[in-house]
């Protein structure tokens, strides 16, 4: 690979299950035991808001108990060299945990929301916190009860920041996809858009993702061990 500067890396649940949250894919489309359509779906929500409400507390609860494993401190370090040289690195994240914040890593985009993020739908406010909501949670801005949702984007809604993620794959010099399926849409389409503008793609993954056959190179194994070998690579070839 040639000079690189600017660098987009795509992560999913894959780059946080050896820190213990575990993957969609990898449970047979389940999601700590419940199916993507019960509790990651407008329709899962409307028929049971208490079941989803309780999925989400559980998954929020969880943060406390995990931590960022080496590859999410790998592409801290990598961001904060790159941006000494005057390239960046951002991260743009299905996960909706917090670890590569926690990691260290300040240039996260979360396409698919935050964990820590609510959202009241009788005003719109968003907000953060880490507590438990319920039906009869009040919102602290308007006042209105049982209309807190959790800020994730469900399947069949808009992902956040699209047109900051295509500006940024637009003005990168190389895509990485670390611990995704490519099997949800939009992100899944991304190494496509990277290819068709010329940049070199990499993906990191346990095995060849649904898209694996656009990269220019695959390394499969675990992110946890993986990134940070590319990682120090990468940093060599910059000479840093
Ligand atoms: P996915 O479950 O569809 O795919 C995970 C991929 O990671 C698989 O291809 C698997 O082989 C790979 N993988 C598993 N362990 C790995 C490891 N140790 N190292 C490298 N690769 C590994 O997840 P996805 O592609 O992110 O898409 C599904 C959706 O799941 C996302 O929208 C996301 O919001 C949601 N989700 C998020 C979390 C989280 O925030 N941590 C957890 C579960 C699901």
């Amino acid at each position: 690979m040639g000079k690189i500067k600017n660098i987009v890396v795509l992560t999913g649940a894959g780059i946080s299950a050896e820190s213990g949250i575990r993957t969609f894919r990898d449970t047979g489309g389940l999601w700590e035991d419940h199916s993507i359509e019960e509790v990651a779906t407008p329709q899962g929500y409307a028929a049971n808001p208490e079941l989803v409400l309780r999925f989400y507390n559980a998954r929020r609860a969880q943060l406390g108990t995990v931590k960022p494993n080496p590859a999410h401190f790998a592409l801290a370090r990598l961001e904060k060299s790159l941006l000494s040289k005057g390239g960046y690195l951002t991260i743009v994240t299905q996960n909706v945990d917090d670890l590569h914040e926690r990691g260290g890593a300040e240039n996260v985009i979360h396409m698919h929301g935050e964990l820590l993020s609510q959202w009241c739908r009788a005003c719109d406010h968003k907000f953060r916190s880490d507590a438990a909501f319920t039906l009869s949670s009040t919102c602290a801005k308007c006042e209105g009860v049982g209309k807190i949702r959790p800020d994730i984007v469900w399947f069949g809604e808009m992902p956040y920041r699209m047109d900051t993620i295509e500006t940024t794959i637009l003005n990168c010099d190389l895509f990485v996809s670390v611990g995704t399926s490519g099997a949800v849409y939009p992100a899944a389409g991304y190494v496509q858009m990277a290819r068709g503008l010329g940049k070199q793609t990499l993906e990191i993954n346990l095995e060849r993702s649904e898209g694996s056959h656009f990269f220019h190179e695959s390394r499969l194994g675990k992110a946890g061990e993986l990134v940070p070998q590319w990682v120090e690579e990468t940093l060599r070839q910059a000479g840093t």
